[in-house]
């Protein structure tokens, strides 16, 4: 069954039941699996033979959710992980460490921004980031001889600058690194980057994964497309016996199909243990059956919002990469024809104490973190993730203290426009 539309591989993809198997794709709450012989398990844990032993490592209803988000992104081969951070972390970790560099978009959401700034600085990988919007020389000029990897948002959180794909999987391959991009805005329904060139692709399950603000995960796929065996050298964790699993050495035994996500799997999840919940997978695994319906109607939703407020006299600055003339239009049209996303940002009038006062007006959108819900939400950054900043800091970081973060739920659009509406008459 190749060849499916995306909304039939949202429902059937990573899982067909055979002859009186469940039609569900089960739970296996189990944390570990029975053999009938050492040997059998000796294999297993040799990757002689492919088989769940310990859930920390796989398991079949984490294992059957991966595979649905790997066909829905058109990769090779891919993984759960506990949170979008241990995605991101893993996919750089994989190939990137101590004394090694990367280069990363500078439109990234901010936990993500402090994992590589701070926290993997601090293991000895240097970042290098770079505006989205630089020119090819400028990305050209941010490699090292130690650069790894490169990474960007298809759509940056909370920025809402959509990533040029093209121009950074060109550069990145032109120095023989791969480009690793966070899909978790725009999921494989707007925008598949494998097919723009990108090597890996990541997700925060959390948001329109999951869709429903009941799950915390994260996925890394791996399009199986990038040759690491051409740059030996550069990626031995790759290419060279890993001396902790019996000297196999993954692009020899995996292929590049199965090296990246095998080495993943066998190393990171092992030692690290950043595991996802076979619950969790299960609950991820029922929002992607309507990922493709509720995407639609979250763009719709955020067309509808972005242009309410574009007309609005209280209002200041919109940004929405699907509204004409936002900075991001024609990016948007080339790597998202179908709709970028339901979070739209925006300016209030009046600043930081004007948008306050009316996000406390707001009757129907909840003040939350979380984006990317079926539940309309919304944040005041400057009050909330970046309140320790001031309003110079803020600037920097590209956030005004009048900005609010606006994740457009699948309600009517009628109602979140009404909502709206009586809030901006209150100030
Ligand atoms: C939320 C988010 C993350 C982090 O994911 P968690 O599941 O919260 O750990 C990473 N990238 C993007 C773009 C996000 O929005």
């Amino acid at each position: 069954m190749s060849n499916l539309k995306l909304d039939t591989q949202c429902i059937h993809s990573g899982y067909f039941p055979k002859n009186g198997e469940p039609r569900q794709m089960p739970i296996v709450q189990s944390t570990t699996f029975k053999y009938d012989t050492s040997e059998d398990m000796g294999k297993l844990f040799d990757l002689e033979a492919s088989g769940y032993f310990y859930s920390r490592l796989q398991n079949p209803t984490t294992d059957n959710v991966a595979a649905k988000i790997c066909a829905l992104e058109g990769g090779s081969a891919a993984m759960l992980t506990s949170s979008g951070q241990a995605a991101s972390f893993f996919s750089v970790f994989n190939i990137a460490s101590n004394g090694d560099h990367v280069v990363a978009s500078s439109a990234l959401y901010g936990g993500t921004y402090n994992l590589f700034a701070v926290t993997m600085k601090r293991m000895g990988v240097d970042f290098t980031f770079i505006a989205p919007d630089c020119s090819e020389e400028e990305l050209n000029a941010a490699f090292r001889p130690n650069t790894k990897a490169v990474f960007g948002e298809t759509i940056a959180n909370p920025a809402l600058d959509v990533l040029d794909i093209e121009k950074f999987a060109g550069a990145a391959h032109a120095h023989g690194v791969p480009l690793i991009v966070d899909n978790t805005f725009a999921t494989p329904i707007n925008c598949r980057p494998i097919e723009w060139g990108a090597d890996i692709v990541i997700h925060s399950t959390t948001k329109y994964i999951d869709g429903h603000g009941s799950s915390v995960g994260g996925c890394i796929v791996d399009s199986g497309k990038f040759d690491w065996t051409r740059y030996p050298d550069k990626f031995p964790g790759l290419c060279t016996p890993d001396e902790s699993y019996h000297g196999i050495t993954y692009t020899e035994r995996f292929g590049l199909e199965g090296a990246y996500i095998t080495k993943a799997t066998a190393q990171l999840m092992r030692d690290l243990g950043s595991t996802q919940s076979p619950q969790n997978a299960y609950l991820i695994n029922l929002g992607i059956e309507s990922l493709s319906l509720r995407m639609k109607r979250h763009c719709d939703n955020a067309l509808a919002v972005a242009e309410f407020l574009s007309d609005h006299e209280k209002v200041s600055w919109v940004r929405y990469s699907g509204l004409k003339g936002d900075k991001n239009y024609e990016l948007a049209q080339k790597y998202l024809p179908n709709g970028s996303c339901g979070v739209v940002s925006f300016g209030v009038k009046g600043g930081r104490l004007a948008a306050e006062k009316m996000m406390k007006n707001l009757k129907l959108a909840s003040i939350a973190t979380h984006v990317a819900d079926a539940k309309t939400c919304c944040l005041h950054p400057a009050n909330a993730t970046h309140r320790q900043m001031n309003d110079e800091e803020l600037a920097a970081a590209g956030i005004t203290p009048d900005l609010v973060r606006f994740s457009c739920g699948i309600e009517a659009a009628e109602d979140i426009i009404n909502d709206l509406k009586q809030a901006l008459e209150t100030i």
